[in-house]
């Protein structure tokens, strides 16, 4: 891992930084890149405007890690008024979450209980619950409560990283659910003895779990997701599926609001479906800094701002 992405990654974590810059305008003013706005309005805007051309979306409210069970249960009714705008406003969009937003750290069984509230309100409105994945430390209790709401209902998903050692065999173990996996590359900061230190060896490990949940999806045993913007990756991955016997609607893209916006409407006029992730929320503070961290280049769009 680069020095500029691991500083960043720290940086990510600092409440003293999160405070100096959020309230600038020019970092204000960048985050816009990957945020149509604060607001769940702005978000749900986006999502129909992204409908009108053939995309679907996935909405998700920033923030983690959060203080008390009356922060959580506030997230818990956010998500339920979510899914009640994307049914009355008709729009093919589902939602991702992040289990420490849920109060994880706090109390799992509590955490449990909002997830399937959650679920079931998904399924009810006919759109999806995504679950995020998060630093290693809650691997496994994100993947126990997923398979606690998976077995209650099926419109629920997971992410999985790539870039952790542990995946392989994490992956095999949820199989034999039929699940729905986002696979992504990994966002955090994690030691060498937890995740592949290189790019390369990342590269190499997504391709291989993609190749194993192309399997499966060709199949009809797996919702497979792409949650990638690496293109190369994306066509090499489809020349897979091809040679598996599986069509482009057998797999999904999922890609982040801003980045290789072109990109996605190609794939989706190629018959694959694609999703675009919108973030919305004043919490952007540490997910803003680990998009920097994804293309440090995107350091230089903030200094100039700063500059101009
Ligand atoms: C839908 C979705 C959901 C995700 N959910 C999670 C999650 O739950 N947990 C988690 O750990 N991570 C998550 N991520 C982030 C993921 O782990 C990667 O950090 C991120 O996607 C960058 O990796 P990449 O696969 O795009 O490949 P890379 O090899 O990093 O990038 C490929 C190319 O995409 C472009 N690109 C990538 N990132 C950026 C950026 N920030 N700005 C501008 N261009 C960029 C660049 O041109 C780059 O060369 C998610 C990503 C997506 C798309």
């Amino acid at each position: 891992m680069s020095l500029t992405r691991r500083l960043l990654l720290r940086a990510s974590r600092s409440t003293w930084l999160a405070r100096q810059l959020s309230q600038r305008a020019f970092f204000r003013r960048a985050v816009r890149r990957f945020m149509p706005g604060e607001d769940l309005s702005a978000a749900l805007a986006a999502a129909a405007d992204l409908a009108r051309e053939g995309l679907g979306s996935v909405l998700t409210q920033l923030g983690e890690q959060v203080t008390s069970r009356d922060e959580a249960a506030g997230v818990r009714d956010h998500y339920l008024r979510v899914l009640e705008d994307i049914r009355q406003r008709q729009l093919p969009a589902e939602i991702s979450v992040k289990l420490t937003h849920l109060g994880l750290d706090l109390n799992p069984k509590a955490c449990l209980q909002d997830l399937l509230a959650l679920a079931a309100r998904a399924a009810a409105d006919e759109s999806f619950l995504w679950i995020d994945m998060e630093e290693s430390r809650y691997v496994d209790p994100t993947l126990e409560l997923f398979q606690a709401v998976r077995t209650a209902h099926e419109g629920v998903g997971l992410c999985l990283q790539a870039y952790l050692r542990r995946t392989p065999a994490d992956l095999e173990a949820l199989l034999p659910l039929a699940p729905a996996i986002r696979l992504v590359k990994g966002a955090y900061n994690e030691p060498p003895d937890v995740a592949l230190p290189s790019k390369p060896e990342v590269d190499a490990a997504y391709a291989v779990l993609a190749g194993r949940l192309l399997e499966r999806a060709a199949r009809g045993e797996a919702r497979a997701v792409f949650g990638t913007h690496d293109l190369g990756l994306i066509a090499r991955l489809r020349q897979r599926a091809l040679g598996l016997g599986a069509a482009p609607g057998a797999y999904e893209v999922h890609m982040l609001y801003g980045i290789r916006a072109s990109a996605q409407r190609a794939l989706q006029s190629e018959g694959v479906p694609v999703r675009v992730l919108i973030s919305y929320g004043t919490h952007w503070f540490p997910w803003y800094m680990r998009r920097l961290a994804e293309r440090p280049a995107n350091v230089w769009f903030v200094v100039r701002h700063l500059m101009g």
